[in-house]
């Protein structure tokens, strides 16, 4: 072993087999992939953590909030994607910014809303460091989403409701989409897509979020 491997816990290998994982897992959309391929996933999470940073799991970001895990990450842009490109993209919990920088690689523009500040603020300096430009941050309550930058093709809500936003569905494109968990302590991942005159909804796996909460702290 070489002294580079030495620090490989955070190296492209380890990000290279993340992604063979994310595969067995049954993630295909290319894209994705390749986004998760390049992004630095460890800085992300504070600098103890960071040799877990590419474990499958959700790890603590501060303030009660958690970094999702790889696969729900892969799994829910890909979702979001169908298989087509996306345009403007709406998310709701922004937390660390690694699904921002993600979903900022597979879409045209990208707001995203967090409710805690100091959270917003290291999301921001994330983003920076990787240069990603077309990612846009917002402190707020996101169950109001951005309605005077509405309509989004894609909406991705990263904390488990209650029940569907009302404001989010009405601020879906005909033609978006909007992957979201639904239920209390667990959750069911819900695909909603808007046609030209009906929301077609359609249930997928189970899932494990931190709650959507209202107000900003
Ligand atoms: N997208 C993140 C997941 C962060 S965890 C990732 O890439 O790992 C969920 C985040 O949603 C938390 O930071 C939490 O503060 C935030 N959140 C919860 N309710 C919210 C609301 N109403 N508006 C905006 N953000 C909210």
């Amino acid at each position: 072993m070489n002294g580079k491997q030495g620090i490989g816990m955070t190296s492209q290998r380890t990000r290279d087999r993340m992604v063979a994982r994310l595969r067995e897992q049954g993630i295909r959309d290319e894209v994705v992939l390749a986004a998760m391929n390049t992004i630095p996933r460890h800085i992300f999470v504070d600098e103890a953590l960071s040799i877990r940073a590419y474990e499958d799991v959700s790890l603590p970001i501060g303030y009660g909030q958690t970094i999702s895990q790889p696969y729900i990450v892969a799994r829910m842009t890909e979702i979001l994607r169908g298989g087509g490109g996306l345009g403007k993209v709406l998310e709701i919990g922004t937390g660390c910014g690694y699904q921002t920088a993600v979903l900022s690689q597979v879409a045209q523009e990208v707001y995203s809303v967090e409710r805690i500040s100091p959270l917003l603020m290291k999301a921001r300096n994330h983003l920076r460091e990787l240069r990603a430009r077309n990612g846009k941050l917002k402190h707020a309550d996101g169950n109001f989403g951005i309605p005077e930058l509405a309509p989004y093709d894609g909406i991705i809500v990263t904390a488990g409701a209650t029940h569907v936003p009302q404001e989010l569905l009405a601020q879906m494109a005909i033609g978006g989409r909007m992957i979201i968990p639904v239920g209390a302590a667990e959750q069911t991942l819900t695909l909603i897509e808007r046609g030209p005159e009906e929301y077609v909804q359609t249930r997928l796996e189970a899932v494990k979020f931190v709650p959507l909460l209202g107000g900003t702290s």
